[in-house]
Order: structure tokens, then C-alpha cells, then sequence
């Protein structure tokens, strides 16, 4: 399926507006820095918390980013999490301490949310969406709409930072051998834990082998998102998954050393070669922040590493090296990819496009229809 022939021109002039909760944060800056200039969404709202509450927005964020605070955001006054924002739909890059209620206040409300956070991704009616691997999980949002007697409003969320990139490098395996089984160990950026983050005198010069939930996510993600919607639920991809997980003292992009069991016998020559030929669908590679070779595969015995590759593909690719047979199960590998972009903004930015592209994002607003009939995500969840 690709966005129609017109679609481009159709925007002109009359781009969605976007809003972003929690745009003061390490993944809001983010946003707002993709969002300047962007041909189907211009920035139009961005709220966060009582502290930043009222004042502009370049005087409530605290801007870590190299770029200049982009001219469309610098003047926005930051609101708080009424939902009542003067946008088509809302991003959230919000804590997840205030994320789940907030997000479901806005899909009551009417408005499509692009979630970064955790509260909402396992959700049983939920798509947790990585373009590249499972575009198809959009089927589930009229059953959302439908359980929860939403209107035009619904919930998408992304993955975890490090589950991202791992899943984008499983999926080409999964499809061309098939998983049995997966070990990981991550090397995570500072970034990772948003700002001020994990204290300077507790990272400098030290590897913190913790990362509160982390392990979780990652056993838990990745079966949701390599497994399928069958028009009702997501079936599990039943993969045997063991991650340890731990805080390095680098400023962004995640390194992961990986160990799979393949159901089918692969030469390192194949599993190499089904990692270069992963492409993107003609529908996909006409989303503006999608790259074509999601997966970029470096022969140099001693890559990837942060600070050389963690751009690459703009910051959309997992780029993977060392591949070579693995004594314990079949295959090993270390991937890096970056986990602000691919990991969070970008990978928010370009579910918005599909949605967008789909026809998913409308541009007036209707909420729930019956507020009593509408149940809670949080308690259907269960
Ligand atoms: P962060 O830097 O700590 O930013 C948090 C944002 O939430 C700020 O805008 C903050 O506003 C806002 N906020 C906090 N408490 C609030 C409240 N009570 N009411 C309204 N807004 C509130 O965190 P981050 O790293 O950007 O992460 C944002 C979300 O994305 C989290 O759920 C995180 O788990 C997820 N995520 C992060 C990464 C990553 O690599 N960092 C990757 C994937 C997913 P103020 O500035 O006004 O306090």
C-alpha cells in the first residue's frame, strides 16, 4: 500500500498540526528539532509540566541540542495536560509517572497519540508500532476505538530505546530463518535515562550493570512487536529471550552484543546478506523520515561504534557488525542504533507519517461519544 499519488500536495498549505506533551524533555527537543521544516506536520502546541507551565518555550526548556531551538517552537507558550490543545494530534514524550492517564484523557478527547512511553505498550488492544517490522498492527486501532468508545482518538505507542533497534536486525532473521532464541547484552547511553539522567559522579569512568525495568521490556517488546494481529488480539512470537542490561558512559546510541538460534541452518554469508536485502515496502519509502536499508551491515572487525556510526541513515538505522558464528547458539553480532532517534523521536515521527498516510490522522476532532461507556484503557488492560 503507498500514501495516495496527490498526498504531498495535498498538504501544502495545510499541514496536521502537531502538539507535544512533555516537549521540554530529552525526547520533546528531539521532536521539536524533526518537526522544524517538516512537509506534511508543522508544530503548533507543546506542554509539559507545572514548572514549565505558561512561560515560552524557549525559556522553559532547558535545549541540549546542537541546532538552535527552532523559530516555529522558540515563542510557543508551554500549556499543561488539559486536552484541549489546538492540534490534529498530539506526540507524547511525556514521564511515564504522568504519561498513561494523560495519553488516555487526549484519545477520549478525540485526539490520535504518538506515545514514546512505556505505560501503554503492552496494552492488549494497542499497536506498538515499528513501521519496518509490523505495519499491520494498525488494524487494531478500530478495535481500540471500538473497546473504549473513542471517537476519532486512539493510542500508538513506540518501542523501548533498546528494543527498537534489536527488532528492526531480528525481523530480517526472523523472516528469512526464523528465531528460536535470543540472548543480548546492552551498552546504553546516558541519554537513555532522559535529563539530568543518571548522575555524573555514578557514570564517569564506571559501567552501571541496572537499568530499572529495561530487562523486562526488552523480553517482553519484542514478542508483541515480531508477532501478529489476528483481528481481535496479538498473538505472542513465542521467542525464548534472556537481555542483561547496563548504563555506559556514552552521551547517545545503544550497542548491543547478540546471540540467536535460527530454526533454519544459515551460512554467515546468508545471514549476512538477509540483513543487507532488508528494504522497506514502496509505502513505507515514501514516509519522509524512512530510510530504504533500515539495516546497515559494516565489514570492519572492530565496528559499530557509538561515536562513528550512531548518525548513520540519519539516525534510522541499526547498524550491525561482527557477525560470526556463535559457539553456544548459532549466530552472534553486536548492533548499535541511536536511541533518541531510532529508539524514540524518529521512530515516533515516522509511525505519525504512516498513520498520516493511511488517511488515520483526521483533521477535526471527535470525541468520545458515551464518556460512561468508555472504559479506561489502564483497567482493560489487565
Ligand atoms: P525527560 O527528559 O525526563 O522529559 C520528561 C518530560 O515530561 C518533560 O517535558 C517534563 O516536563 C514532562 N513531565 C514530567 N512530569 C510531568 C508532569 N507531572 N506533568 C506534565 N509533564 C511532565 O524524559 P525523556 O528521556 O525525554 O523521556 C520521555 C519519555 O520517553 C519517557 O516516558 C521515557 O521512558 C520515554 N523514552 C525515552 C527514551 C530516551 O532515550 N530518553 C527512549 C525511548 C522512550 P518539565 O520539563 O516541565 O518537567
Amino acid at each position: 500500500m503507498s500514501p495516495p499519488a496527490n498526498f504531498e500536495n495535498s498538504m501544502l498549505g495545510r499541514k496536521f498540526r502537531a502538539g507535544i506533551l512533555g516537549a521540554t524533555g530529552t525526547v520533546g527537543q528531539r521532536l521539536v528539532d524533526l518537526l522544524a521544516g517538516h512537509p506534511w506536520f508543522e508544530l503548533t502546541e507543546v506542554a509539559a509540566s507545572e514548572r514549565s507551565f505558561g512561560k515560552k518555550y524557549c525559556e522553559a526548556v532547558n535545549w541540549h541540542l546542537h541546532a538552535p531551538i527552532p523559530s516555529a517552537a522558540a515563542d510557543l507558550i508551554v500549556k499543561n495536560l488539559e486536552p484541549s490543545l489546538d492540534c490534529d494530534f498530539v506526540f507524547s514524550a511525556l514521564d511515564s509517572s504522568v504519561a498513561g492517564p494523560a495519553e488516555e484523557d487526549f484519545a477520549r478527547a478525540g485526539y490520535p497519540v504518538v506515545s514514546n512511553s512505556k505505560n501503554h505498550r503492552m496494552s492488549p488492544d494497542v499497536p506498538l508500532l515499528l513501521p519496518e517490522v509490523n505495519a499491520a498492527h494498525l488494524d487494531a486501532i478500530p478495535v481500540q476505538q471500538r473497546n473504549r468508545g473513542y471517537g476519532s482518538g486512539f493510542i500508538v505507542t513506540n518501542p523501548n530505546c533498546s528494543t527498537a533497534g534489536l527488532v528492526l536486525v531480528l525481523k530480517p532473521l526472523a523472516d528469512a530463518f526464523g528465531l528460536e532464541k535470543m540472548f543480548v547484552v546492552t551498552m546504553q547511553a546516558v541519554s537513555g535515562a532522559g535529563y539530568p539522567g543518571v548522575p555524573s559522579l555514578d557514570i564517569l569512568g564506571n559501567v552501571v550493570p541496572f537499568i530499572s525495568g529495561e530487562e523486562e521490556k526488552m523480553e517482553e517488546e519484542p514478542q508483541k512487536l515480531l508477532g501478529r494481529w489476528d483481528g481481535s488480539r496479538f498473538i505472542e512470537a513465542g521467542l525464548g529471550i534472556s537481555a542483561h542490561c547496563n548504563r555506559v558512559a556514552v552521551e547517545n546510541g545503544h550497542l548491543e552484543c547478540v546471540s540467536v538460534s535460527l530454526k533454519k541452518i544459515a551460512t554467515l554469508r546468508e545471514v549476512r546478506e538477509a540483513l543487507r536485502n532488508f528494504t522497506v515496502s514502496d509505502e513505507l519509502a515514501a514516509l519522509p523520515t524512512a530510510v530504504k536499508n533500515p539495516v546497515i551491515v559494516l565489514d570492519e572487525e572492530n565496528r559499530p561504534q557509538p561515536r562513528r556510526d550512531v548518525n548513520a541513515g540519519n539516525g534510522m538505522a541499526a547498524v550491525v557488525g561482527r557477525v560470526r558464528e556463535c559457539p553456544l547458539l548459532d549466530v552472534k553480532l553486536t548492533l548499535l542504533s541511536h536511541n533518541l532517534l531510532r529508539g524514540a523521536a524518529g521512530t515516533a515521527l515516522l509511525n505519525a507519517e504512516l498513520l498520516a498516510s493511511r488517511g488515520l490522522l483526521a483533521r477535526s476532532r471527535v470525541p468520545t461519544r458515551d464518556p460512561a461507556a468508555a472504559i479506561p484503557m489502564s483497567q482493560s488492560a489487565e
